[in-house]
């Protein structure tokens, strides 16, 4: 059997790190049991849907390296819906109610007042057909609910093992909203049938969803697929991921200059049992993806892990990938092996090619001892050896050395007081302007 995932971001936003780890889950889990990853938008809430933010979540997926195999919108599929609402109208499974937002706000409260449980009473059952017209008289138009069976749903989820839900607990959810429209479950459960979906991965906060979404695929006749409920994500703190972290939304992330790849690290181990590690690739985070290693506990992200993760992905980035993102006029290999020890974030490498390419104003403490050691300077262009000649000779004829030698030399040549290695940034910055700084000129 093929297997069939999904990814179903409602367009309402830009993802966000939250579901962009579950369109990795579901893709990393897709390729490594040869089966496919299907993107559903699930674009039904006209209001907040937007074409916007539909190309944006293509957009981000693919930055990611997340490629689908097919890509379904929810707005396409109102027929399908639609025949599955005569079907479970046809089967007793869904039943008219007319109860206004206020008279459904009343009966909750008193509920709640008694002390009771605010499930819906199931009351429009009880309506006779005179009734019912007579609420369409007024003008009146039905809402229609699921008639839950009160049951133990029961189901082995890939990441919590056995899972059981008290449907009996429950109200009958609403499935088409008084104007017609479908909410998320009928259109949810009906693609998941029709594209032949075999495992659902989503949030834990769908688990009571599942239980309901269970009755509704048996009620449609049509077999339930395997599910795997994932553990939402939290702050660094242990409370909930919090806007003091910025947006998260994936979109700055690019443009803060961060690494697909260091996201997919470490959203791909996060909250499971396998350290995350560095990798350059997609096939390195698919090696070893196993989703039952994946815990019941949430798992907390750290933006300081990601930028660690990205520093740690560009310090070993071979030149080959490295051009296509440095977007600096002139700078080569010999300039990226250079500096990718000493950055954190693609841009940072700017300020680098800054320091080569000058102008930079030269931080001076000792003019004196600069005007000296530029004497010493070997001749003719600076070369791979030419640092550890010069400041041998500076050690030799001016009896200075170790941190009193390098600082005041890299301090002057480069502005900085740390940097890349000294030898390499002197070849790149070259003879005439390493004279200018030493000399104390901006160059
Ligand atoms: N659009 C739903 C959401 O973003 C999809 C949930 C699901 O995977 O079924 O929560």
């Amino acid at each position: 059997m093929t297997t069939k995932f999904r990814f179903a971001p409602s367009p309402t936003g830009y993802l966000h790190v939250g579901n962009a780890r579950l369109a990795l889950i579901n893709w990393l889990y897709a390729r490594k049991s040869g089966g496919e990853f299907v993107l559903r938008l699930d674009d039904t809430d006209e209001e907040r849907s937007t074409e916007e933010f539909a190309n944006g979540i293509q957009e981000d997926l693919k930055w990611l390296g997340l490629e689908w195999d097919d890509l379904k919108k929810q707005s396409d599929r109102g027929e399908a819906y639609t025949a599955a609402f005569e079907k479970l109208k046809a089967d007793g499974r869904l039943y008219p109610c007319y109860e206004t937002g206020e008279e459904l706000e009343y009966k909750r409260k008193r509920q709640l007042s008694r002390r009771l449980p605010p499930v819906y009473d199931r009351s429009a059952l009880e309506l006779t057909d005179e009734q019912k017209a007579a609420y369409e008289a007024e003008g009146r138009k039905p809402h229609w609910r699921f008639l839950l069976d009160q049951e133990v749903v029961k189901w082995n989820d890939h990441v919590r093992g056995d899972v059981e839900v008290d449907c009996a607990s429950m109200s009958d959810p609403v499935l088409i909203r008084s104007d017609g429209r479908p909410l998320y479950h009928l259109p949810s459960v009906v693609d998941d049938v029709d594209f032949a979906i075999t495992h659902v991965i989503r949030g834990e906060d769908h688990v009571s969803n599942t239980a309901l979404h269970i009755q509704i695929f048996k009620a449609l006749g049509a077999s339930v697929p395997e599910f795997a409920h994932i553990p939402l994500l939290m702050g660094p703190d242990g409370g909930p991921l919090s806007k003091r972290l910025g947006s998260l939304s994936l979109k700055d992330f690019r443009e803060d200059g961060l690494e697909p790849m260091s996201i997919n690290s470490l959203l791909a181990r996060l909250g499971s049992s396998d350290n995350v590690e560095p990798r350059s690739h997609l096939d390195q985070v698919l090696e070893g993806f196993d989703i039952s290693r994946f815990s019941r506990a949430a798992a907390k992200f750290d933006p300081a892990e990601l930028r660690n993760l990205n520093a740690k992905i560009l310090h070993d980035m071979p030149w080959e990938e490295a051009k296509d993102c440095l977007n600096l006029e002139g700078a080569g290999e010999d300039f990226w092996m250079t500096i990718r020890g000493n950055i954190e974030v693609i841009k940072d490498a700017a300020a680098w090619w800054q320091v080569v390419t000058g102008p930079v104003t030269p931080v001076v403490e000792d003019q004196e001892f600069l005007t000296k050691a530029a004497e010493l300077l070997p001749a003719g262009e600076m070369g791979d050896d030419s640092w550890k000649e010069w400041t041998n000779a500076v050690k030799e004829m001016l009896g200075v050395k170790g941190k009193a030698l390098f600082m005041p030399l890299r301090q002057a040549l480069t502005g900085q007081s740390r940097g890349p290695e000294m030898d390499k940034m002197l070849v790149l910055i070259g003879r005439e302007k390493a004279l200018a700084r030493l000399a104390g000129e901006t160059a």
